[in-house]
């Protein structure tokens, strides 16, 4: 049977660099960073040209990188900081958007609790939202703009450029959780104005459980985790050696081919819009070009995202209906819901992500079994009926 993997921004398969790269430090080089000796110091040396890797395909200094755990805790480490040094100066406002991660949004939400004030804009029917509408937002007493580069359900990339300037203009920190963009889109912090930036490695082909914190000079980083001094003292704990050099192949991977392959995914990308496009009563979520190369969203009314999900399964396609976080949740996605989907049609999502391994062969057999699955619950759905017969009005027109 087919095997097609359609879920590359939940995660994505381990390149052939990356695991070439962890090999010798999972077989071989075992020393603690730390350590004095030359055990550790072969260490050392290998997780500075790791940091040195990461900060040169960010545009950034060196310093300026610290390794965590993933994306997740970046985000966690960039806006509590960011929150700290707020907080002291008597500044307790955070902007962000409604379609963040949840990893930004449940940390807001912690902050809330803690008083600080959080203002969440609503991002317009395309995925977007303007650096103008940003900088509206932004009060005396605003610590933080987060905003996400692109969005992991919808696609969509922002103009993080804009927004930056918007910031700096005005003296607020700007912190972007990039995940999705990093090893994908060119990143350039000097440019983009970025002072904050999360990223992680196993959204672009390299391990789980590894990212970067960028944190601009003279930001002082709050501690998550306390113990010993590694990442100059602002993240303790003993480095992930193996995963840390494993992200660093990946991207510098991803970087030394990221024109070619996004020129190739968005060509597939557009394919599949086209094809699925045809389907009636189907919308695509998000802005049509200003989009992730292998991002595809959709909805179809009168159908429930899980059942698709399923039966694409049986059929060998895996896709996600948004974000892996909230399947397993009836709620409809709140980055539907964000965008100003009504709740009925944000139930029938789908969402289709591919990578440079994603050939038009793939392409072509999943809009012909997502046109015949949308087709068959339709046939079998009550909604659907009432649709039909004009009882009820179509939202999708
Ligand atoms: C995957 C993802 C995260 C979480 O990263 P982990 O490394 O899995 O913790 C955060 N933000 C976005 C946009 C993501 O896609």
């Amino acid at each position: 049977m087919r095997h097609i993997y359609a879920d590359n921004a939940a995660t994505t398969k381990m390149s052939q660099a990356a695991i070439r790269g962890m090999l010798p430090y999972l077989d071989g080089i075992y020393g603690n960073p730390s350590s004095l000796h030359s055990t550790g110091q072969t260490a050392k040396e290998a997780l500075e040209s790791a940091r040195a890797v990461m900060a040169k395909g960010l545009g950034c200094d060196p310093r300026e990188i610290t390794f965590t755990s993933g994306g997740s805790e970046a985000d966690n480490q960039a806006i509590r900081t960011a929150a700290w040094l707020g907080a002291k100066k008597g500044k307790k406002h955070i902007v962000s958007t409604a379609f963040e991660h949840h990893a930004v949004l449940h940390t807001l939400e912690a902050l809330e609790k803690e008083g600080f004030e959080v203002t969440l804009l609503d991002v317009h029917g395309d995925g977007r939202i303007t650096a103008e509408e940003v900088a509206a937002a932004i009060r005396p007493d605003t610590c933080l703009v987060t905003v996400m580069y692109a969005n992991n359900e919808v696609g969509t990339v922002e103009p993080i450029a804009q927004i930056g300037a918007a910031c700096r203009e005005k003296g607020v920190l700007f912190h972007t959780d990039a995940v999705q963009a990093a090893g994908h889109l060119a990143i350039d912090v000097e440019k983009d104005h970025i002072d904050l930036l999360s990223l992680s490695a196993h959204k672009f082909h390299g391990p789980k459980g590894v990212g970067v914190l960028y944190a601009r000079k003279g930001i002082p980083l709050q501690n998550l985790i306390y113990g010993g001094a590694q990442e100059r003292g602002k993240r303790a704990g003993t480095e992930n050696l193996p995963a840390i050099m494993g992200m660093a192949a990946a991207f510098e991977e991803a970087l030394v081919n990221m024109d070619q392959r996004a020129a190739h995914v968005a060509a597939l990308r557009d394919r599949l819009i086209d094809g699925l496009g045809q389907i009636p009563h189907s919308l695509l979520n998000g802005h049509r070009t200003e989009r992730l190369p292998g991002n595809v969203s959709f909805c179809f009314e009168g159908i429930e995202g899980e059942s698709l999900l399923l039966l694409l399964d049986d059929k060998g396609v895996e896709a996600s209906s948004g974000s892996a976080c909230t399947s397993g949740s009836l709620d409809p996605s709140h980055v539907l819901l964000a965008l100003g989907r009504p709740h009925e049609i944000a139930h029938g999502s789908l969402r289709l992500t591919l990578s440079h391994e994603t050939t038009v062969e793939e392409v072509d057999y999943m809009i012909d079994a997502v046109t015949q699955v949308v087709a068959y619950l339709r046939s079998i759905s009550p909604v659907w009926r009432d649709l039909q017969s004009g009882k009820q009005n179509f939202v999708i027109q």
